[in-house]
C-alpha cells in the first residue's frame, strides 16, 4: 500500500498523519508542543505510535523549522525549539522502529505541492510561504534542492534593504521584514496611524485602538473594502512580487507557488503579487514569464511534503 507518516511541528501542536502514494491523509493525530527540545522528541515519538495503530507503515518524514543537514538527519540549527545539532532522525528511528527523514519544514511544504498541489505537472517551480515570515522550497528538474550542505532557500533572509529593518536573524532589511504576515501587521498599523479615518471598518473589528490590530482583522477588513486594509496587502504584495521577479533572475521555474496564511485571502493578494512581478522582470515584454499560482494544499502541505519525502527515501 506504501503508507507513510508525515510529522509537522508547529508552535502550538505537532501532528502526525497517515498518508497513501496520491497524497491523502488517511489519519492524523494531534499532540500539543511540549516547551523543552527533549519533550519535543517524545511527543513526535507518542503521536506517531498513535497514528500508526492499524496501519502498516514504511517511513516517516519529519519536517522541521530551523537549518537541517545534508543528511537529513541533524537539525543544526532551530530558530523556535532550542535545538543545536539535535539528532533528530536517529532518536527517532531508535524509538519508532522505523526508517525516518528530517526535512526543513519549507521544503516539505513546497515538495507538498510540487506533488499533489499547485506544482503539478511543472518540473521547475518555486515555492514562497507567505506566514508570520517567508519561508522558501526549490524544485528544479523535478527533484528538490536543498544545496551542498542541506540549508538552501532560505529566501526570508536575502537583504532587499540595505541597512534595512532589523530582523530576528541578527541581519537587516531581510526580505521577511516586508514580505510575510507581520509585515503585513506593521503595515497596517502605521497606515491606521496616519489615517484612521480610512480604517473604520479595520478598527472595529479589533478593540478599537491601532495597538489591537492583528492579522485576521485585516484580512477581514480587506474583504469589507477598508482602504488601509487593501493598501497594506498591496504593499506586501508589492514586495513579494518584486521578490519573485529577483527569483526569476535566479531560477527561471514555470511556476511560483505562494503558500502561507497570507495566501489564504487569494486573489486580493495573488493579483497585486502578479502586478509587481511583471513590473520588476527584466526583459519582461521579450521572455516567458512564470505563472504565479495559490498554494492548493493549505497548512497540510508540510505534513504531506515530508511523508512523501520519506517513501522516496
Ligand atoms: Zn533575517
Amino acid at each position: 500500500m506504501g503508507l507513510t507518516i508525515g510529522v509537522d511541528i508547529g508552535g502550538t501542536k505537532i501532528a502526525a498523519g497517515v498518508v497513501d502514494e496520491e497524497g491523502s491523509i488517511l489519519e492524523t493525530v494531534k499532540v500539543p508542543t511540549p516547551p523543552t527540545p527533549e519533550g519535543v522528541v517524545d511527543a513526535i515519538v507518542d503521536a506517531v505510535r498513535q497514528v500508526s495503530t492499524g496501519h502498516q507503515i514504511e517511513a516517516v518524514g519529519i519536517g522541521a523549522a530551523g537549518y537541517v543537514d545534508d543528511k537529513r538527519a541533524t537539525v543544526l540549527f532551530a530558530p523556535n525549539i532550542n535545538w543545536r545539532h539535535e539528532a533528530l532522525k536517529d532518536k527517532v528511528e531508535q524509538r519508532v522502529e522505523l526508517p525516518v527523514v528530517v526535512e526543513n519544514d519549507a521544503n516539505a511544504a513546497a515538495w507538498g505541492e510540487y506533488r499533489f498541489g499547485a506544482g503539478q505537472g511543472h518540473s521547475d517551480v518555486i515555492c514562497i510561504t507567505l506566514g508570520t515570515g517567508l519561508g522558501g522550497g526549490i524544485i528544479i528538474g523535478n527533484k528538490l534542492r536543498r544545496g551542498r550542505f542541506g540549508v538552501a532557500a532560505e529566501f526570508g533572509h536575502i537583504r532587499v534593504v540595505p541597512d534595512g529593518l532589523l530582523c530576528g536573524c541578527g541581519s537587516q532589511g531581510c526580505w521577511e521584514q516586508y514580505a510575510s504576515g507581520r509585515a503585513l501587521v506593521r503595515y497596517a498599523k502605521q497606515r491606521a496611524n496616519a489615517t484612521p479615518e480610512n480604517a473604520e471598518v479595520l478598527l472595529a473589528l479589533g478593540d478599537g485602538t491601532v495597538d489591537g490590530i492583528e492579522g485576521r482583522h485585516i484580512s477581514a477588513a480587506a474583504r469589507q473594502g477598508d482602504p488601509v486594509a487593501t493598501d497594506s496587502f498591496r504593499e506586501l504584495a508589492r514586495w513579494a512580487g518584486a521578490g519573485l521577479a529577483d527569483l526569476a533572475s535566479l531560477f527561471d521555474p514555470s511556476a511560483f507557488i505562494v503558500g502561507g496564511g497570507v495566501s489564504d485571502e487569494g486573489e486580493l493578494v495573488l493579483d497585486p503579487i502578479r502586478k509587481s512581478f511583471r513590473r520588476w522582470l527584466i526583459g519582461g515584454e521579450w521572455r516567458p514569464h512564470a505563472q504565479v499560482l495559490a498554494a492548493q494544499l493549505g497548512g497540510k502541505a508540510g505534513l504531506v511534503g515530508a511523508a512523501d519525502l520519506a517513501r522516496q527515501g
